[in-house]
């Protein structure tokens, strides 16, 4: 290994959005991916929920993703059915996903290679890698961090520190002949303080079945609050098996609100470390395939004008709309069992098109108006001295 490698673009992360980047870079331009885990996709860190119409619209081949059209949804004293024919959901095969984005890069990958930090030296940035115990530098004219919620590249170079309160999320997937392959389930309420769980099935006929929590907002851990689920009555009363010989899959999603600065002169941030994931559900892949994507094509222009373009093309298309999903996020966190049941209780009343766009942090126009005149409502009960 020589102890100084030079490239156009260094990308950090192994995840959907730097290899997304990856993939869509132009020929001629040099790049190296750098991904500290042995494989690509593995260990697998997220649930893999995602809609079919992306899975079209983002060319993923069909094959990679289970179609759900029904979602029980509970809290623990109300229930809402919920048809998604209009819009089904998609359980992605994480593995192979990763492994066919991996397959259309034009970057060289290397796993086992952990990225340790970096210096400027001019217009150029040098950083430091280690693989197989042996330490060697690469030379750069970019940097891109899709380190995920590490935030690795921003943190090294005094940008931005990893973000403090985050979704963390435990999964025990596991053969499920029994289960309703056409059948997702998620609840909430006291089970799952702050969070959520779900049951998601998947393309090789087992189920994910998982819980998340925001953290510090609750102290619990997911680990506890699955095994909580699995030693009570919840399983039962929501039509779910008991998972056996199960696989552990976890991961850690950043919950903070969008920012909307993704680039640092030459360095750029896509992806968990921008934190792109939905704040209505945390569901981030479909996000950084269509912005890594749109990234690499930006890089591949050489221009600062195109990253500042890439920037603002992001922050029209999401800020708004995550702002919305934030507050959301953060109303929802503070919800008691009670709240639970009576937020599934309205959503009963709702189109089941209003439910799925809110799931998706997908609000219509219409939508963001009622929000807001709900908000002003709020705002001037309390100066009036109501609740
Ligand atoms: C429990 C859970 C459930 C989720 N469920 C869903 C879901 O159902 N649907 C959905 O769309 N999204 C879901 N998400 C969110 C989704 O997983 C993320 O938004 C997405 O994975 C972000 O992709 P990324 O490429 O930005 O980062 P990551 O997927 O985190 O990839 C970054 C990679 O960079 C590597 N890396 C980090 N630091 C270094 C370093 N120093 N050197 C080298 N490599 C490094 C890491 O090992 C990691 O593999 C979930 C997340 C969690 C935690």
């Amino acid at each position: 290994m020589p102890d100084r490698v030079e490239t156009e673009i260094l990308i950090v992360g192994g995840g959907p959005a730097g290899l997304s980047v990856a993939s869509s870079l132009p020929d001629g331009v040099s790049a190296l991916l750098v991904h500290q885990d042995r494989e690509i996709g593995v260990p697998v860190r997220t649930s893999g929920g995602c809609w079919m119409s992306d899975v079209a619209r983002l060319g993923i081949p069909t094959e990679l993703a289970h179609p759900v059209n029904h979602a029980d949804i509970y809290s623990d004293h109300e229930h809402l059915s919920l048809d998604m024919s209009s819009e089904p959901v998609g359980v992605l095969d994480v593995t192979s996903l990763y492994r066919w984005l991996a397959s259309q890069s034009k970057a060289e990958i290397r796993c086992a290679t952990k990225y340790l930090g970096s210096r400027r030296e001019g217009d150029r940035i040098v950083s430091r890698l280690r693989a197989s115990g042996q330490e060697y530098e690469v030379i750069s004219r970019t940097i891109v961090d899709a380190s995920g919620w590490h935030c690795a590249v921003l943190n090294a170079l005094g940008l931005a520190v990893p973000p403090t309160r985050r979704g963390i999320g435990i999964e025990y997937e596991f053969s499920a002949p029994t289960h309703d392959p056409d059948r997702a389930v998620l609840f909430f309420g006291a089970c799952v303080k702050t969070g959520y769980g779900w049951a998601f099935p998947t393309t090789s006929g087992s189920l994910r079945l998982g819980v998340g929590v925001i953290e510090p907002v609750s102290n619990q851990s997911p680990k506890v609050l699955v095994q909580d689920l699995l030693d009570g009555n919840a399983l039962e009363r929501m039509g779910l098996p008991h998972p056996e010989n199960f696989h552990v899959n976890a991961g850690i999603l950043p919950s903070v609100p969008y920012d909307t600065q993704l680039v640092y002169g030459n360095v750029v941030r896509v992806g968990d470390s921008a934190n792109m994931a939905t704040p209505t559900l945390g569901e981030g892949i479909r996000i950084c395939i269509e912005q890594g994507r749109a990234l690499g094509l930006a890089l591949g222009q050489r221009s600062a004008p195109a990253l500042s373009q890439w920037e603002r093309a992001v922050r029209r298309k999401l800020a708004l709309q995550y702002r919305i999903g934030f507050e959301a996020n953060r109303r929802a966190a503070a919800y008691g069992p009670d709240d639970w049941d009576r937020s599934i209780a309205r959503m009963r009343t709702l189109p089941s098109e209003d439910l799925l766009r809110f799931f998706r942090n997908d609000f219509t126009a219409k939508m963001i108006a009622h929000r807001g005149a709900q908000a002003v409502g709020r705002r001037l009960r309390k100066a009036l001295g109501g609740a």
